[in-house]
């Protein structure tokens, strides 16, 4: 494994490997910036195919939560976790702490929370040996607990700007919209549609979770390969990332794409892809930064749940300015999205160089 050399390695500033052979404890922790403030970022338990896969996976979450927590105006530098299921894994409470000594050993440089795989409750069994973890359950007046409603609610104000500025549609009564992957953030996200009167189509790995958004939502439900070309309004992807490649593009039969799912696009050059084709795309880390806000709440206090909803529902017009920047200059949002997160997170490096100076 050569983390130095990973295409994804963007000068992080430490990669620390866990391993823990009595409980199969095996882990990656990724911060790319300290910069903002304490590199946050969920932790995510997968199969990977190999260490180096899971290498890559981190090193790209944790450049990516950078720039969600610098757009999201957060004290918060960028990190992540990964858990690898591999076949000594045992999914034991003794697993799950180990991994919270791992991370307390990092002094609070870096604080985890959900991400695929994780709940509540294993924040809390993590939570038995660190301080430095958020996703808790919520105490009574104060932010807290499981982070997808409120990423769901942020893509949704998302959807609502998006299709504001692309179709020039006040309302999402009639609306369609595909979503990939109906799990903690896709389910909330449907219900929201749901509400104002968009009309769904769904798909999902999990059955069950594919007839749940059917009986609850009477959304559609579209076959694992057919769900992005579906002909809708707005295509969400909710599940895993790089879907966004330059096979799947030319296929989309859609105006907006605006989903939760983390590093939708496969590489920079498909951002100009959608843009090329005509459509409208939502940066991911921009339009998925609701959950990371209700973490940041919880962890540094003083905030209630109405307040986090004001500061998600700020996602809407952060968004619109994106998207209008990106027409005035002709480039693809992303490119917009990504100088703008390099640009806070410079000023604040170029800040700490002139306080140690
Ligand atoms: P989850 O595991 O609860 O849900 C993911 C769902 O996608 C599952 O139901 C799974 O069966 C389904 N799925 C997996 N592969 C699929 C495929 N090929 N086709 C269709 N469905 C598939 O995870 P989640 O917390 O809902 O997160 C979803 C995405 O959003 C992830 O990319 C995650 O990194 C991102 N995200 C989550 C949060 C959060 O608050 N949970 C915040 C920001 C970003």
């Amino acid at each position: 494994m050569a983390a130095f050399s990973d295409p994804a390695f963007d000068d992080h500033e430490r990669v620390t490997f866990c391993r823990d052979a009595a409980t199969g404890l095996k882990a990656i922790i990724a911060i790319h910036s300290t910069a903002l403030g304490p590199a946050a970022g969920g932790c995510r338990l997968w199969n990977y195919a190999s260490d180096d896969a899971a290498l890559h996976d981190v090193l790209r979450l944790s450049q990516g939560m950078s720039y969600k927590n610098a757009m999201a105006g957060l004290k918060f530098g960028g990190g992540k976790a990964v858990i690898m299921k591999t076949p000594d894994f045992s999914g034991s409470d003794a697993l799950y702490e180990k991994f919270g000594d791992f991370v307390q050993q990092l002094n609070g440089s870096y604080v985890t929370a959900e991400d695929v795989g994780m709940s509540v409750r294993i924040m809390e069994t993590i939570a038995r040996r660190t301080r430095f973890v958020s996703g808790l359950p919520p105490k009574a007046g104060h932010a807290g607990g499981d982070p997808s409603p409120k990423t769901a609610f942020g893509i949704f104000k998302g959807i609502e700007a998006a299709v504001r500025f692309k179709l020039g549609r006040e309302s999402l009564k009639g609306l369609t919209v595909a979503v990939q992957g109906v799990g903690n953030v896709g389910y909330y996200l449907c219900q929201y549609l749901s509400q104002a009167g968009a009309k769904l189509t769904v798909a999902d790995i999990d059955p069950a979770r594919v007839k749940k958004a059917g009986d609850e939502f009477g959304a559609k439900a579209a076959g694992l390969d057919d769900i992005l070309t579906q002909k809708v309004d707005v295509v969400a992807p909710c599940a895993l990332g790089a879907i966004l490649t330059s096979e799947s593009i030319p296929k989309l039969r859609t105006s907006i794409v605006a989903g939760g799912a983390n590093n939708q696009l496969a590489t920079s050059a498909d951002g100009k892809r959608l843009a090329d084709a005509g459509i409208l795309y939502a940066p991911d880390y921009v339009i998925n930064g609701g959950g990371i806000i209700n973490v940041a709440c919880e962890y540094y206090g003083g905030v209630d749940d109405a307040e986090v909803m004001n500061q998600v529902a700020a996602i809407g017009p952060r968004l619109t300015g994106i998207f209008a920047e990106a027409k005035k200059s002709g480039e693809p949002t992303n490119v917009i999205a990504d100088r703008m997160a390099r640009d806070i997170i410079s000023r604040a490096t170029a800040k700490q160089a002139g306080k140690r100076s």
